[in-house]
């Protein structure tokens, strides 16, 4: 018994050591991927009690693709251009929760601004080019 014990645990550590190996230089998983993993299995799961064909089938193909895009994600060697997304994603879910301002992008320069809701029109200063633009909060 104590063998055999001792024969899984190394089968363990050398598969821990190959995953490893494998994962070097690859981007891994982030809160993106889980969210996108997540949805996928929603997708999946939902799937399972739709009886109408074409909605079925529209759940199944999108649970395959979110699925294999966040495989996709967790290998990539671009980490650069994974990081920039889960950042876009961060910052996208952040605007989502704040309930006190509002974001607007500036027209010229595509500088994102935040200013306080529920002020009714306003005129905005870009605090990075200087453009005015009028917005409603
Ligand atoms: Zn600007």
């Amino acid at each position: 018994m104590r063998v055999i014990g001792v024969v899984i645990r190394r089968l363990i550590m050398k598969l821990v050591a190959l995953t490893q190996r494998f994962m070097q230089g690859r981007y891994g998983t982030d809160k993106l991927n889980t969210a996108i993993l997540l949805s996928g299995l929603a997708a999946c799961v939902l799937s399972m009690f739709i009886r109408l064909p074409l909605l079925n089938w529209l759940l199944t193909m999108g649970s395959y693709v979110l699925m294999g895009w966040a495989i996709f994600r967790s290998l990539s060697r671009n980490t650069y251009k994974r990081y920039q997304e889960n950042r876009k994603y961060l910052r996208f879910l952040e605007r989502i929760k704040d309930r006190e301002h509002k974001y607007f992008d500036c027209p010229r320069c595509r500088q994102p601004v935040r200013v306080p809701r529920g002020k009714g029109k306003i005129s905005i200063t870009c605090p990075k080019c200087g453009e005015k633009f009028v917005k409603k909060t």
